[in-house]
């Protein structure tokens, strides 16, 4: 079968490897459509993963081989499912903070979402294999695991009805935020960024403020919307660790800024450290998915509340994925979703 497999920078090769063999509790899927997401352009253009690493976490496919043992699921079911699993034992686990489990991150899919097919472990299916429904495509389900992160991310942020809330970066997953704000009592959702592509975008899924950055002043339009006041929330939908400063400065007295991106390049920022004490303000980090989001991702994208025939706007063949990458994170493209298909 083919993977794709990251070698360097701009270098991933089309690769012909064994199709995995499954063992006990296990199921084997054909790869219907995966979803690029900004963590694998980020693995891929900071070079953050080993040669021959197969990418992609999005996945979707039918199931065409089950192993011994597994009574969930059959051959021709449609899945979908996540990529990290946690122990439900450990110390983490037992608090809930199940993304942090020391496990989690040593799961994976085999071998990886870039691939004709994939193998799925016993624990992944028992715990994070979900059944797609009949009315929604391959491509639309993709989306479940990037929306479920965004259900987690807002979990922590505890958003009250009539809050105000400030998005940082328009890409797919701002504008899933967005989506999903707009679904709840909020008064106003405000996003930011410098493409005036994206941010047409984020008009288009209702989103009731857009702020290019190169143009205006964030300060200003937070001021005029919130009275003075500030933001209740920001959330951080962009890996530029130099927006969390002006974060911290745009925040209510006691909001909160959520942190929903990797800020590895420049991890150093210098913040108003005092508004902590005097201003009771929080910083929270959020990262991935609990196996507790899934199900609540796949009915908002069943039910309209994520607009996934808008969202995803490119659809790439499979030996197509170093340019899908490239394109991707391209500022000058218009380019909101793409899904990789085979
Ligand atoms: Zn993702
Ligand atoms: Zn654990």
């Amino acid at each position: 079968m083919r993977a794709i497999a990251f070698h360097d920078v701009n270098d991933f090769r089309i690769e012909e490897v064994e199709v995995p063999k499954i063992g006990f509790g296990e199921v084997l899927l054909k790869l219907k459509a995966c979803g690029l997401c900004g963590t694998d352009i980020h693995k891929a253009i900071h070079k953050t993963v080993n040669p021959g690493t197969v990418l992609g976490h999005e996945y979707t496919g039918e199931i065409v081989k089950v192993g011994e043992g597994v009574t969930k699921f059959k051959i021709g079911d449609r899945v979908v499912g996540a990529i990290h699993v946690p122990c439900f034992t450990c110390h983490y686990c037992q608090r809930q903070h199940y993304t942090l489990c020391p496990e989690f991150r040593e799961t994976n899919i085999d071998p990886g979402g870039f691939a004709e097919y994939i193998r799925l472990s016993e624990k992944h299916v028992r715990h994070l294999l979900f059944g797609i429904p009949d009315s929604m495509s391959y491509q639309h389900a993709t989306l479940a695991e990037p929306v479920a992160c965004c259900i987690h991310g807002q979990k922590a942020a505890e958003i009250r009805p009539g809050d105000n809330v400030l998005i940082m970066g328009a890409g797919p997953i701002g504008v899933i935020h967005g989506q999903l704000l707009k679904h709840k009592d909020v008064s106003n959702v405000m996003i930011s960024d410098v493409s005036s592509y994206k941010l047409s975008k984020a008009k288009e899924f209702g989103i009731d403020y857009t702020v290019n950055i190169k143009n205006d002043s964030l300060k200003d339009v937070v001021d005029k919307v919130t009275d003075n006041q500030g933001v209740d929330i920001v959330i951080i939908a962009a890996g530029v660790s130099s927006l969390l400063p002006e974060a911290v400065q745009l925040l209510r007295r006691g909001g909160r800024v959520i942190c929903f991106s990797p800020f590895e390049k420049y991890p150093e920022v210098t913040i108003d450290a005092g508004r902590f004490f005097k201003d009771e303000i929080s910083i929270v980090g959020t990262y991935s998915v609990s196996p507790y989001e899934f199900e609540e991702a796949i009915l908002n994208i069943s039910n309209g509340t994520i607009d996934a025939e808008k969202m995803i706007t490119h659809e790439m063949a499979i030996d197509q994925v170093g340019e899908a990458i490239t394109f991707a994170a391209s500022p000058d493209e218009e380019v909101m979703k793409v899904v990789i298909v085979d």
